[in-house]
């Protein structure tokens, strides 16, 4: 893959994302202009970068006018740097470096043997020699611990990802109004770490006015409940204080009298704060804000067929997938459920 961005259109016929076993799954658009209705979780096109290239963008402007012959209009203005620069920062963009699948695979594979290496030796001090059945017992013991390893990484795919999927946050806040959420994913083409930008459409008033509902209803009957799942909707910002701030005003008695260069050792200091992702507000609008916050994680599970099946939908016209605010309601708002984001 050459170091342009590039565009996958929704409905044409080019190549599949490797990435995205359950593409066939989803309601590809047809061509702009055969007269067909866009259908929620349709997706309209996808941007596609690569990750090793530097510096790189995505050609936005090219996937605006895609969805302009959708007719759709988006305002530019508003969610283009909110978009790039939630997830084209260097660490973000090493982060999905490390954590794409052959990094995974290749770090299963040194855990199996380093796990291996150590039951054997310890094997060896209780003296079970190295008879066949002992090796066996050793690579059995390896395996599945590896095993166990890779299940969990597998699991932690299924949560919101703070480095990714909640970044989108504010673009898709941006969006929401123009029947658009965003939503990433990475593949490795070769040796080539791809990023992919997907564009899907989404009519969310009606899953809107479901949340708000339910807002309206925990407020009034399970307050507590409320709060206390909220509540664990927040990230940790860190902020750059500067010692002299941090320290407060010198007296003028030990202010210099010659304005003195900044030392190279003052770096300055951190502060970390914790920011509430869905403050305290009418049900209405914090029903949007949970759209907008769960709205990249959403469609990374869409994209990639990892929706809960067979639950039935309120919104999409798909009978076996769900719509955003079914997922909101079982993962977040819901009784039984447990809190799942990852930090
Ligand atoms: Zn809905």
């Amino acid at each position: 893959m050459a170091c342009e961005p590039q565009m996958d259109p929704g409905g044409a016929a080019g190549p599949l994302p490797t990435s995205s076993p359950g593409w066939s799954a989803l309601q590809r658009g047809s061509p702009p202009g055969w007269g067909q209705e866009l259908h929620n979780g349709q997706v309209l096109t996808v941007l596609r970068v690569d990750n090793t290239c530097a510096p790189m963008a995505f050609d936005l402007g090219t996937a605006e006018e895609q969805l302009q012959t959708w007719g759709i209009q988006v305002p530019a203005d508003q969610y283009r740097s909110l978009a790039e620069s939630a997830l084209l920062e260097p660490q973000v963009r090493r982060y999905i470096i490390y954590n794409s699948k052959p990094m995974r695979l290749a770090f299963a594979v040194v855990f199996y043997v380093v796990i291996w290496a150590n039951i054997y030796s310890t094997s060896q001090m209780f003296a079970l020699g190295s008879h066949w059945a002992g090796v066996l017992l050793v690579t059995l013991a390896a395996v599945s611990l590896t095993l166990t390893l890779m299940l969990v990484f597998e699991r932690q795919q299924r949560k919101a990802n703070t480095n990714t999927d909640l970044r989108l946050t504010a673009a898709n806040r941006a969006l929401l109004r123009h029947r658009v959420l965003l939503g990433v994913t990475d593949t490795v083409e070769g040796c080539q770490s791809v990023i992919q930008l997907w564009f899907v459409y989404f009519d969310l008033e009606d899953c809107v006015q479901f949340l708000s509902d339910h807002i309206q209803d925990m407020k009034t009957n399970q307050e507590s409940l409320l709060r206390s799942r909220l509540s664990q909707l927040y990230v940790v910002l860190e902020t750059g204080v500067s010692p002299t701030m941090a320290e407060g005003p010198e007296s003028s008695e030990e202010a210099p009298l010659l304005p003195s260069s900044p030392r190279p050792q003052e770096r300055p200091l951190l502060q970390t704060e914790l920011h509430q992702l869905v403050p305290e507000a009418e049900p209405e609008e914090m029903a949007r804000q949970l759209l907008a916050v769960f709205g990249g994680y959403y469609i990374r599970l869409l994209v990639t067929s990892q929706l809960p099946q067979g639950v039935g939908t309120r919104h999409t016209d798909s009978p076996r997938i769900p719509c955003p605010c079914q997922l909101i309601e079982a993962q977040v708002l819901g009784t039984g459920c447990c809190p799942f984001l990852a930090r």
